[in-house]
């Protein structure tokens, strides 16, 4: 092949590529160390003397048109792929909704089912502001002033003073306690507030609490109604634990752990290898809480109970992400 016949060729290959692929295997027909180019560059020796120069400015100039070709083909085949990408994930929003389409996201059907457990256990639905008063998030809660959990770090306040963005959902404890006579029984779902932002925590997240307050509430009642929960939800006869804990508004606490239904207890990266992960704080209320919302301690005894809602839809849904339910990525949403 001669070099005018090389460079009809390899314009009508560039030409003619279809995608990056083969683009790269067209360049390394010309350009590669055995390319038609570089033979024709080795084959100078062959050439006679007088006649080398011209001959070398020749493929040199070939080579340069083949790599500018290439080149421009290449930034033509990549405009098309992303072109193509964004036609294929492309959604209008615009079009009228017709019927049901989309579905639910993953943590209201993670709420709706907590939810759906305790209103068949008989507890009642309850829900309080996210501005809340620091009195109701901490004081009554037996949080003294100088408390950790009250440090700027951890609780967004806001402007006003004595109001703060909750941190959890126990103040509606507290406002249930305040307009309702014991027996109670109630659970409160909702939006909660503190300063951690990592691949496990959001500064916003989801909580349900939950109070029982009677004559007769006592450990082993709550012990019942978390294990009862927790297999309901997890639709498993799963082991369940409880360890010794401190809360503040409870004596005694107690942190509850489930076996690990990634691994079945074997021992995995999401239980550290120690097959069991904990899910929910809890324990007897504490009488300074239950006196500061005027109820009777020598009447009246309480449990409660606390879980984040995100992480149990994470170990539901095998989620290890906890972004993943902020951006509202609808290829992810797609999936529950
Ligand atoms: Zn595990």
């Amino acid at each position: 092949m001669n070099l005018e016949e090389i460079k009809e060729e390899a314009l009508r290959d560039i030409e003619s590529v279809k995608d990056l692929q083969e683009l790269q295997s067209v360049r390394s027909k010309y350009l590669g160390k055995k390319g038609l180019v570089s033979s024709a560059l080795k084959r100078i020796k062959e050439i006679p003397p007088e006649e080398r120069k011209e001959y070398g400015r020749k493929v040199n100039e070939i080579k340069e048109l083949i790599e500018e070709r290439l080149k421009k083909r290449e930034e033509e085949l990549k405009k098309r792929e992303l072109e193509e990408k964004l036609f294929r994930e492309w959604i209008d929003l615009t079009v009228p909704v017709r019927g049901a389409v989309g579905s639910l996201h993953p943590i209201t059907v993670t709420l709706e089912r907590i939810v759906n457990i305790f209103r068949g256990m008989g507890f009642t639905v309850e829900e309080g502001p996210e501005v809340e008063l620091e009195e109701y998030n901490f004081d009554k809660l037996n949080i003294p002033k100088d408390h950790p959990a009250r440090d700027m770090q951890d609780t967004f306040y806001v402007n006003k003073p004595g109001y703060l963005l909750r941190t959890h959902t126990s103040p509606v404890q507290i406002r249930t306690m305040l307009k309702q006579k014991p027996p109670i029984q109630m659970i409160a779902p909702g939006k909660v507030y503190r300063r951690d932002d990592d691949p496990t925590h959001s500064p916003m997240f989801h909580q349900v609490e939950g109070l029982v307050v009677n004559e007769y509430a006592n450990f082993r009642h709550m012990k019942y109604v978390i294990e009862e929960f927790l297999r309901e939800f997890f639709q498993t006869d799963l082991p369940v634990r409880f360890r010794t804990s401190y809360f503040p508004f409870t004596e005694p606490s107690a942190e509850v752990d489930i076996g690990c239904v990634i691994c079945s207890q074997e021992g995995c990266r999401v239980c550290k290898e120690t097959g069991w992960l904990e899910v929910m704080g809890c324990g007897m209320v504490h009488p300074n809480v239950l006196e500061s919302c005027g109820i009777d301690t020598d009447l009246y005894q309480g449990f409660a109970f606390g879980m984040g809602v995100e992480r149990l839809a994470m170990l539901l849904f095998g989620i290890d992400n906890i972004k993943l339910f902020y951006e509202n990525d609808i290829r992810f949403i797609r999936q529950f």
